[in-house]
């Protein structure tokens, strides 16, 4: 298992981490797998989406901030109840195949954590399986 730290810097955004995903495949000799990746949080989570155009990530907070509206009626104390149920709705772990040695995304894809109550520290587990 490798692990790496995410800072975030905002309340919300979606960071591109699949260069330090690649990263830590590397040197782990795993030719063809598949490779987890997963968020330790209940209020970040991790999604794989469009990474050529940043107006699709911003879209996809918009979208979330739409369904999921800060001022809505949470029994949650706390006052994030809508970071958790984001974090929900994405998921925490994303899984991809390993071929080659390398994740095998689409063209336009890339892998992100989802922060959705930063800016914070955000812990990253990679687990190969081949
Ligand atoms: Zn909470």
């Amino acid at each position: 298992m490798h692990e790496f730290v995410v800072e975030t810097h905002r309340k919300e955004e979606l960071i591109d981490i699949t260069s330090l995903v690649e990263r830590a495949l590397e040197g782990q000799g795993v030719c063809e797998g598949t490779c987890f990746v997963h968020s330790t949080h209940t209020t970040a989570g991790i999604t794989i989406n469009e990474n050529a155009d940043p107006t699709v990530a911003a879209d996809l907070l918009g979208a979330l901030a739409h369904v999921i509206p800060q001022g809505g009626s949470w029994r949650h104390r706390e006052g994030n109840a809508p970071a958790h149920i984001k974090t929900s709705l994405v998921g925490a772990t994303a899984t991809v195949p390993i071929e080659a040695g390398h994740l095998v995304l689409g063209t336009w894809q890339g892998i992100f954590l989802c922060e959705f109550d930063g800016p914070r520290s955000r812990r990253v587990l990679v687990r190969v399986c081949s």
